[in-house]
């Protein structure tokens, strides 16, 4: 049976997001219908806002959902009502980066990701009075009260999780996080520089201190946000911004070798540029910035066995890398809730500001009023 659901809309780019009631269908045999608790903002999110990113309107955004399981279909298995769930990224499970466990880089990737349509059939589970709206979005367009999804999308977790905090790992902690661990695996006592501290660049400085990383470089235009990257264990901090020679610093941090590891997080090509340069010799460059901007090198900084690669979600395995994430952090050695402001669902607009205005780390929007602080 479909149920009206409130949802926040975005119309037309540059708009804000308008709350409206929506109906949304019934599972189908192959999905689930979560009730929400938690959503996290993203900068994809916020990138769509502004246009940046082609996606069909009206549509519902929202990719790092929380919240608990209300029906299935009859196909589906090992997921029941009741549980508690994180909404990750769509994959589909058959391709050859699927079946090796890099569900990052599968086949239909951007088609589940961005098309905002039911991989079944390419319709749309929700519908306002004027007509559908487009939902699916990362698989599951969870700015809102409920949302249709996949088996393959939802991440069971322990029941005692409280539900406003895990959805974030669903994107942006596990980018950080995933790019640390799954692939640049540094070792301890190697050097990473982390450019950005935001919500991936801080999960990564986490993660990298998890491996004994030192030095464990952070640079940022904000000094709240180093100072949190000393107590989420940077050694060194650099306060980026005119006047500042980041590269030499980067250098007198390690004895002018260059850091065995790089990640930029800022897509910005002058920082990306940077954040290869300082590699030393077989340094390893991460890139997880979305976007089609160019980015520009010295070739020949690549020849001393130096690497560049892109990196997609942390090149994780949610079913596995979120239950690792979480069980870190219930053990204080990961806390990626430092990062966390909780604003009421119906402030969304609000909570967007202040995440662009560098005045909050990650909003999580909360659907249920009894889980702000
Ligand atoms: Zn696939
Ligand atoms: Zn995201």
């Amino acid at each position: 049976m479909a149920i009206e659901v409130t949802a926040a809309v975005l119309r037309g780019f540059r708009q804000p997001f308008v709350l409206e009631t929506l109906r949304l269908e019934a599972p189908r045999d192959d999905e689930i219908l979560v009730r929400m608790h938690s959503v996290g903002i993203c900068h994809t999110d916020v990138k769509i806002t502004h246009g940046y990113l082609p996606v069909p309107l009206p549509v519902v955004l929202g990719h790092e959902g929380a919240g608990v399981v209300e029906a299935v279909g009859g196909a589906v298995h090992g997921i029941g009502i009741g549980d508690p769930v994180v909404l990750s990224f769509s994959a589909c499970g058959a391709c050859p980066a699927c079946r090796q466990s890099h569900p990052a880089y599968c086949d239909q990737a951007a088609a589940l990701t961005f098309s905002c349509r039911r991989p079944s059939d390419g319709g749309t589970p929700l519908r306002a009075a004027d007509g559908p709206v487009q939902g699916y979005f990362f698989g599951q367009s969870s700015f809102a009260t409920h949302a249709i999804t996949t088996a393959a999308t939802v991440v069971r977790l322990p029941r005692d999780v409280p539900l406003w905090l895990p959805g974030v790992l669903g994107c942006g902690v596990q980018t950080g996080a995933g790019t640390v661990l799954n692939v640049l695996r540094p070792a301890a006592g190697e050097s990473l520089a982390v450019f950005g501290s935001g919500t991936v660049g801080l999960s990564a400085v986490m993660a990298a201190r998890l491996r004994g990383v030192a030095p464990l470089i952070a640079i940022d235009l904000l000094p709240q946000r180093l100072a949190l990257a000393r107590e989420l264990g940077a050694t060194h901090t650099v306060l980026a911004g005119p006047g500042t020679d980041v590269p030499g610093a980067l250098r007198a941090a390690t004895a002018g070798r260059g850091v065995h590891y790089s990640l930029d997080t800022t897509n910005d090509p002058v920082v990306v540029r940077q954040a290869f340069e300082s590699l030393g010799p077989r340094g390893t460059y991460a890139h997880v910035g979305g976007g089609g901007k160019d980015l520009v090198f010295p070739g020949s900084h690549l020849l001393p066995g130096r690497t560049i690669t892109g990196v997609v979600q942390g090149d994780s395995h949610p079913q596995t890398f979120i239950p690792q994430l979480l069980d870190w952090q219930r053990r204080g050695e990961f806390p990626f809730e430092r990062l966390i402001t909780r604003y009421p669902f119906t402030a969304i607009n609000a909570a967007v500001a202040d995440m662009e205005a560098g005045r909050c780390i990650k909003p999580v929007l909360v659907f249920d009023q009894t889980a702000m602080p």
